[in-house]
C-alpha cells in the first residue's frame, strides 16, 4: 500500500501532551519545532510544578469523510 507523504503531511496534525510532575494537570498543544520528550517546557499553573512533554503523537485528522 503507498502512501503519498506529501498527502500525509496535511492529513497529520502533531500533537504535544504536556504534564506536571507533581500533580494531574495536563494539557495537549500542538506541537512546536523542538519539542521532545521529556523536555521540561514551564511550570505548572496549578501547583508550580516542572511541566514536561510526556508525549509527542500525531493526530489523524479525516478530511470530511463520506459514507
Ligand atoms: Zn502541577
Amino acid at each position: 500500500m503507498a502512501m503519498g507523504f506529501e498527502n500525509t503531511k496535511e492529513q497529520l496534525k502533531v500533537k504535544t501532551e504536556i504534564r506536571c510532575m507533581t500533580c494531574d494537570y495536563k494539557i495537549v498543544r500542538d506541537f512546536q519545532q523542538g519539542d521532545f520528550v521529556p523536555k521540561i517546557v514551564g511550570q505548572c499553573p496549578k501547583d508550580g510544578g516542572q511541566l514536561y512533554i510526556a508525549g509527542i503523537y500525531a493526530e489523524n485528522i479525516a478530511p470530511a469523510q463520506k459514507k
